[in-house]
C-alpha cells in the first residue's frame, strides 16, 4: 500500500509491514566470514528500529540486540573529528565515491596517498589518526560520545572481535604503512589501528544505532544529547557523503534503489536518515555479494516506496 500522507503515529505500523513483507521473501545472503566472531552470528536474526525527530523510538523483531557495527562507526569517528578540524580535514582526504571495494589499496597509489572518501578503510584510518591526534584518550572519548548521542550508556566493544580484526589485519596494515609512505599519518601505526579495530568492534543494537544518528536527520541537533552536535551544514555534508559513499562499491545503487542517506557495517547493520523526518537502523548479518546485508537494504527499499515523501 501507498500511505499519501504519512504522519509520525503511523511509524510502529509502517516499520511492522515492511518487516513481515521482508520476512516473507525469503532472502538468502551470506554472513562475513573474515573473522569467526562474525562468521558464527545467528543468520536468521532481523530488527528494525525507527526515531522520529521527537525521539520516540519504534522497533519491531531483533531491535534491541546488540550487534556488530563495524563500519557503520566510521560515521561516529568523522562527526567527532568533523568539529575539531573542520575544513582542514579535505586536505588529508577526499569526497569522491571510490567505484572499488572498501579496503581497495589501488587507488592511493595513483592518488598519492588521499583516499577518496572518509568511508573506505583508507579514508577511516585518516580519519582515526586524526582521532588520536586531538583526543587524550580517544577510545574512551568516542564511546562517551556515541553514548551522549544515543542518550544512554549503550556501547560496548567486544574485545574477542577486536582481537580478532588485529590477527586478520594484514590489509589494513599494509594501507596505514602506505599512507604513512605519502606522509598523511602522524601517529604511531600500532596505537590507530588497535583504536580502528577498537571502534570497528562496537557493539550496538538498532535501537542505539538509530539514536545516535538521530542528529544527522535534525540539522546537528541531538535531542537525547539536548545539543548541537555539528552545524547544520556540517551535518549536510555528512549526509552527502553517506549517500554517495555509504554502501561500499553498491553507493549508487543504494541511492537509485532507495534514496536515503546511510552507512552500513559487515555486522550486517545499515544506519540511515530520512532528513527532517527520521532515523532509522535496521539488522540482519546475511550480505549480499557487495557486503550489505540483503534484508535490510530490501527494507529500507520497501519503506521508502511505502513513503510519500521522498528526498528528491
Ligand atoms: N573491520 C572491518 C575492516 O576494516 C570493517 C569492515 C566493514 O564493516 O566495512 O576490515
Amino acid at each position: 500500500i501507498k500511505i499519501p500522507h504519512f504522519s509520525n503515529m503511523d511509524y510502529q505500523e509502517l516499520i511492522e509491514e515492511v518487516y513481515h513483507e521482508v520476512q516473507a521473501e525469503n532472502l538468502k545472503g551470506k554472513v562475513a566470514d573474515y573473522i569467526p566472531e562474525i562468521a558464527s552470528v545467528n543468520p536468521n536474526q532481523f530488527g528494525i528500529a525507527l526515531v522520529d525527530l521527537k525521539g520516540n523510538v519504534y522497533g519491531v523483531g531483533d531491535h534491541q540486540v546488540p550487534f556488530s557495527i563495524q563500519s557503520i562507526s566510521k560515521v561516529h569517528t568523522l562527526t567527532m573529528v568533523f568539529n575539531v578540524f573542520n575544513t582542514k580535514l579535505w586536505s588529508r582526504v577526499n569526497v569522491e565515491p571510490s567505484g572499488d571495494p572498501f579496503n581497495s589499496i589501488a587507488q592511493l597509489e595513483y592518488e598519492k596517498g588521499i583516499p577518496r572518501n572518509p568511508f573506505i578503510n583508507a579514508g577511516a584510518l585518516v580519519i582515526t589518526d586524526a582521532l588520536c591526534s586531538k583526543f587524550e584518550k580517544p577510545i574512551d572519548q568516542l564511546t562517551e560520545f556515541i553514548n551522549e548521542l544515543a542518550g544512554e550508556t549503550c556501547v560496548k566493544i567486544n574485545s574477542e572481535v577486536k582481537n580478532s580484526e588485529k590477527n586478520h589485519g594484514a590489509r589494513n596494515t599494509a594501507l596505514a604503512y602506505f599512507l604513512k609512505s605519502y606522509k598523511n599519518f602522524n601517529n604511531p601505526i600500532d596505537e590507530v589501528l588497535d583504536l580502528y579495530f577498537s571502534h570497528c568492534s562496537m557493539e550496538m543494537s538498532c535501537v542505539d544505532l538509530a539514536k545516535s544518528f538521530s542528529f544527522l536527520a535534525n540539522d546537528g541537533f541531538s535531542v537525547f544529547a539536548n545539543r548541537q552536535i555539528l552545524s547544520e551544514s556540517s551535518a549536510r555534508r555528512i549526509n552527502a557523503l553517506m549517500l554517495t559513499c555509504g554502501f561500499y562499491d553498491e553507493a549508487g545503487e543504494f541511492a537509485f534503489r532507495v534514496g536515503l542517506p546511510g552507512k552500513s557495517g559487515v555486522g550486517g547493520g545499515v544506519a540511515a536518515v530520512m532528513p527532517h523526518k527520521f532515523s532509522i537502523a535496521v539488522w540482519s548479518p546475511e550480505l549480499n555479494d557487495k557486503g550489505n546485508s540483503i534484508k535490510a537494504i530490501r527494507a529500507l527499499e520497501l519503506l521508502t516506496d511505502k513513503l510519500a515523501f521522498s528526498l528528491f
